[in-house]
């Protein structure tokens, strides 16, 4: 079923404007449209399918494990950026001092928070699809529920928690951050990585723009609307990270969304001038993570 937004999930209000009509690219070429609010600005998939209805946009090998079998130069660039990943967001968390026990939200197959545990945190994680928890469990001998809820049954608080690339995926934004307000610590951190819609490249293309991908990602972040959003739940940032190499990655995708080809030239070139551009206007990069921490009473 389709459900309908009536009013802004950050500000209340029920004003919306269209913002851009885009398609699913990345596997049904279905229509979706892109509202803004009038209030706030934020931006989300409006109307979108319900929680019953999304799973069938998942409904596909790549999404889960993005393991392309061909070896490629997009599926290698893309493993290498992930080993690189892994790296950098265990730098974040383990630079805090109450990382000790880190819940990963939406951990997929659990690569982060294997890494984590060889490291010595205690990890535990929360995953919808069944495969990829399965895949964490047996594989990389994680402990993952397959809701939020029951991952405070277990441990009531983390001293870290994370969301990397998973927040604009989940229908219920507010109660996800209100759950996540109760279970971290009081000098917790609660690290959340989205895409960038102020970014240079999401101007450059548009409504091919492959980090709007609809209507897997049901919200279109910017600093503004992250910082209104986490606000209204007790958060405040402390730090907004870049992720550089996203840009690459977005830049080639949507390359290829635009033209059917493989620009790699055109795509590297963009990248670059992504990150170049983000500090132009208050634009940032194309993606970005976002450290959070509760706001002192
Ligand atoms: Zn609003």
């Amino acid at each position: 079923m389709q459900e309908k937004i009536v009013k802004c999930p950050i500000c209340n209000q029920g004003s919306f404007s269209l913002f851009l009509k885009t398609g699913d690219y990345f596997l049904t070429r279905e229509e979706f449209i892109i509202q803004q609010c009038d209030g706030c600005g934020f931006k989300f998939v409006n109307p979108r399918p319900d929680k019953d209805e999304i799973g069938r946009y998942y409904q596909s090998e790549e999404y889960i494990s993005h393991d392309a079998k061909k070896a490629n130069l997009f599926s290698r660039i893309y493993k290498l950026a992930r080993v690189h990943a892994i790296k950098g967001k265990y730098g974040i968390v383990a630079g805090h001092a109450h990382a000790g026990k880190i819940l990963d939200i939406g951990c997929g197959t659990g690569e982060f928070l294997h890494y984590c545990k060889s490291r010595g945190l205690e990890v535990t994680g929360v995953e919808p699809n069944d495969k990829a928890r399965e895949y964490a469990r047996k594989v990389n001998g994680i402990e993952v529920f397959n809701e939020l809820g029951e991952a405070g049954i277990s441990n009531p608080t983390y001293g870290c928690i994370t969301m990397w690339h998973v927040l604009e995926h989940v229908h219920d934004l507010n109660e996800t951050l209100e759950i996540v307000k109760g279970m971290l610590h009081p000098e917790g951190i609660f690290v959340v990585a989205v895409p960038n819609s102020n970014s240079w490249d999401a101007g450059k293309y548009g409504k091919f723009w492959a980090a709007y991908d609809v209507p897997r990602h049901l919200y279109h972040f910017n600093k503004s609307t992250m910082d209104k959003l986490v606000g209204n739940h007790g958060f405040e940032t402390i730090k907004i990270i870049p992720q550089k190499l996203d840009a690459y990655y977005v830049s080639m995708l949507s390359e290829k969304y635009r033209s059917e080809k493989n620009n790699y030239f055109t795509s590297l070139f963009s990248g670059f001038w992504s990150n170049f551009q983000a500090g132009r206007e208050g634009r940032g990069h194309s993606s970005q993570i976002f450290v959070l921490s509760l706001k002192k009473a």
